[in-house]
């Protein structure tokens, strides 16, 4: 039903811009203070460059007043779209839903926290015109604690890059331009606004990073703690055997359960050898039995796992059940309600 009405909303703005029309997606959840400066900020950095765009913030749930203040906004300002959520569904959804209204033929995106720059919009899409389909910003000095988050994601950057083939310094840079054909088509759930790069990789998109600002966070906290890093491995397991297996999941899932098999058989052969054969007895190996125990039911936890996201892939595609749901679409003197 909602998704319907965005898609109709969605048809009838579009047109086919020839020139350059930006269209900047937020995704907001409780950043009531940053919320209007940065606003404004990319409102100033965009006309000053003599850009054409629309700001569209998503906001997801907040629970601060940022969406009351994000309507009011709206309401007064002609370059803002507001989309409110219904609760908090997390960043993917909040980004897919911009991606879905918006009608540039450029999209960026970025943090609604005032850590990144607006200023370096005109750089990313500057690189993009130089013939790329998806810019994305590389936080050369990372204002976040060193510990905690630095090193982390250095080697979650380093993972992703060996495990997509797409090495970028910073995939956790929300700063980032695309060409809007890249993103049509994108089934987003979960952590997956993360790997767009990734993603956008395997349709034979053409990539590259270039050093953008970062500034420490001046209002509220992060909205992540460590579980996290926990969704995003998960995710990125995830994308990895859809890429190599996506066609023929019986090869792998096949293989390991062959594998475990015959395994299982050995060791049953060489333990029934022992007792028959030898008359020794076998009762008294428990560390044996756990270890034998703890992997077994890990990969089948594992498998069992890909094979669920792999029938909820297919559940997604083929329900077109909508990760989100929208309360309101205000956008100025022309505000949608939505029940659904
Ligand atoms: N965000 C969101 N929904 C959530 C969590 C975060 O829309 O459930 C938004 C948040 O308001 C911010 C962006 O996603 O604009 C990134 O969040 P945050 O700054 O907390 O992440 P960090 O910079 O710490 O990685
Ligand atoms: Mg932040």
């Amino acid at each position: 039903m909602m998704s319907e009405t965005l898609r109709l909303l969605t048809q009838q703005d579009n047109q086919n811009y020839s020139e350059t029309y930006l269209s900047v997606i937020v995704p907001i959840y409780n950043e009531l203070e940053s919320l209007p400066l940065l606003v404004q900020a990319i409102a100033d950095v965009l006309t000053e460059n003599q850009l054409s765009y629309e700001i569209i913030c998503v906001d997801d749930g907040s629970q601060d007043g940022s969406a009351e203040l994000l309507q009011d906004l709206a309401n007064s300002r002609h370059d803002l779209v507001a989309i409110i959520f219904r609760r908090n569904y997390g960043q993917t959804p909040a980004m897919a839903a911009g991606f879905q209204y918006a009608k540039g033929n450029i999209i960026i995106t970025l943090d609604g926290d005032l850590q990144n720059d607006p200023a370096d919009i005109p750089k990313l899409v500057a690189k993009l015109e130089e013939g790329y389909d998806l810019v994305s910003g590389w936080r050369k000095n990372r204002q976040d604690a060193r510990l905690t988050r630095l090193l982390p994601s250095k080697i979650a950057n380093w993972i992703i890059g060996r495990v997509t083939g797409v090495k970028l310094h910073d995939y956790g840079c929300s700063l980032k331009a695309y060409r809007r054909e890249v993103l049509s088509d994108m089934n987003l759930y979960g952590e997956l606004h993360r790997f767009l790069p990734a993603l956008a990789y395997i349709e034979g998109a053409k990539i590259t990073e270039i050093p953008v600002r970062h500034h420490a966070r001046r209002y509220g906290n992060s909205k992540y703690g460590l579980g996290r890093t926990f969704r995003v491995l998960m995710d990125l397991l995830t994308i990895f055997f859809l890429k190599k297996f996506l066609t023929r999941p019986m090869h792998i899932f096949g293989l390991g359960g062959l594998i475990l098999l015959i395994t299982g058989l050995l060791m049953g052969s060489y333990l029934t050898f022992i007792k028959l054969i030898l008359g020794l007895s076998i009762g008294h190996r428990p560390l044996l039995i756990l270890a034998v125990l703890l992997i077994l039911t890990g990969i089948q936890l594992l498998i069992s796992g890909l094979l669920a996201e792999l029938i909820m892939r297919t559940y997604h595609e083929s329900q077109k059940r909508p990760i989100y749901r929208i309360r309101q679409i205000v956008q100025s003197s022309n505000s949608t309600d939505i029940t659904g």
